[in-house]
């Protein structure tokens, strides 16, 4: 009896998809879906007690494992002293507090409940404090469902985008301009046309939703520039890289390489959270003060800054903080793209990877691609039988591959060992 077909079945005909987000379905690579019945540490086991060593952990907030026994502590305390209040609490407060320790960018943040709004909100803020109504996104990232970010590229510069989803009037996304990730000229024509009628730029700094491109270095510091010179604000979506690539985020790491760097607004979610429905956006007090109650520019919450989500981000961070924590999940991340690198190799599968903190991304493709164009031109058939392949071996990545993977300090040596051997297995049928 298999029961993950069995629960997916039920759930098809009651949700749409069988799902409660699109790329759980497995679409892209077919089969049934695992029904999750708990986890623990680096692991899951789905409804037919299969075990799964999990490189999803929930898209990323897992960064400590399943169930570390801090948070759970945290969190069942917090849930003893009452699940939503609608009213202030300290924990908001240290949850801040906490955040802005670690980004020198964000002075003040307001918590909401998911990256979608936070990136929804930010955007509206960057509109409200800068009295423009343009902003240019890039192709291949994600910033969540808001409908003016819902936008492929038009046909040509001179046109802004079209619509990616039906249900969004082309006139809520006539403002959103879509350029290729990692092309400076195309960013130095837009500013050239449109700078000074641009609110923001928003990017993913390291885009996880193209599976694991960085933004270049002199790319993003001729992106700042052209923002700072045209009263532009630099929209940092970090949701998945933030506390999750370092502790600063992916901010701190383009400010080695950029003297004085800083996003001027930030946009986070998933690690902050610790597996809970947690987001918040941030940056300097002066921008930060537009908001309502303050300012004029609108944004609530019922559930913001919930206790017992704030209670499970708050431990999380805590236990992130330590300075041992990043070094060591580097290590394991490296390990793990290292071993695949070499069985791809022995196998001969063309592969490349990249890795930073505890995120990374492997294509079955000669050399790293800089764009969604290039990351398109990988080839899904293979994939779909590698991400088979390392199921049916008990291995879980990401079913697509333009997803991002996520390795937490609940990895140990011998689950890369397992993984890596396992893949081995997988790219000698590849070949
Ligand atoms: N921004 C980025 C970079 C993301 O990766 C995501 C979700 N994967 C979002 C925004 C949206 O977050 P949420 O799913 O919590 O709405």
């Amino acid at each position: 009896m298999d029961r993950n077909q069995q629960l997916f079945e039920r759930a098809r005909a009651l949700i749409p998809g069988g799902v409660n987000s699109p790329v759980r379905a497995f679409r892209a690579v077919g089969g049934t879906p695992r029904f999750v019945q708990r986890a623990e540490g680096a692991y899951f086991w789905d409804a037919n007690g299969a075990r799964h060593i999990d490189y999803i952990g929930s898209w990323g907030p897992m960064i400590l494992g399943h169930g570390h026994p801090a948070v759970v502590e945290a969190v069942q305390k917090a849930v003893r002293d009452g699940f939503s209040f609608g009213a202030p609490t300290e924990r908001e407060v240290e949850l801040a507090e906490e955040i802005v320790k670690h980004l020198p960018a964000v002075e003040m943040v307001r918590l909401v409940s998911s990256g979608t709004e936070a990136a929804m909100s930010a955007i509206r803020l960057a509109r409200g404090a800068t009295g423009r109504s343009r902003l240019i996104k890039f192709e291949g990232c994600y910033h969540g469902h808001a409908d003016a970010l819902l936008v492929k590229a038009g046909s040509g510069l001179a046109t802004f985008g079209h619509p990616t989803s039906a249900g969004v009037p082309p006139e809520v996304v006539q403002h959103t301009l879509v350029l290729e990730y990692n092309n400076v000229a195309q960013l130095e024509e837009a500013f050239t046309r449109y700078g000074n009628e641009l609110a923001c730029v928003i990017i993913e700094p390291i885009a996880g939703n193209m599976n694991f491109v960085r933004a270049s270095v002199p790319f993003m510091k001729k992106l700042r520039e052209l923002c700072t010179n045209h009263g532009a604000l630099l929209v940092f979506d970090e949701v998945m890289t933030g506390f999750r690539v370092a502790l600063g985020s992916a901010q701190a790491l383009y400010a080695r390489n950029i003297p004085g760097f800083r996003p001027d607004l930030t946009v986070l979610g998933k690690v902050i959270g610790g597996g809970m429905p947690l987001a918040a956006f941030g940056g300097p007090r002066a921008l930060m003060e537009h908001l309502a109650p303050l300012g004029p520019v609108y944004q609530a919450g019922t559930l913001s800054g919930n206790p017992v989500a704030t209670a499970c981000g708050l431990a999380t961070l805590q236990q992130i903080s330590d300075p041992r924590f990043f070094p060591m999940l580097e290590a394991r991340t490296r390990t793990l793209v290292e071993g695949l690198r070499g069985a791809a190799e022995a196998e001969g599968v063309p592969f490349a990877a990249d890795h930073q903190g505890g995120m990374f991304g492997f294509f079955l493709l000669p050399q790293l691609p800089a764009n969604y164009g290039e990351v398109m031109k990988s080839d899904a058939a293979k994939f779909g039988r590698l991400f088979h392949g390392l199921l049916d071996r008990g291995i879980y990545i990401a079913p697509a591959l333009y997803e991002a993977g996520f390795v937490s300090s609940a990895h140990s040596e011998d689950d890369i060992a397992q993984t890596v051997a396992a893949a081995r297995e997988v790219f000698r049928t590849l070949a």
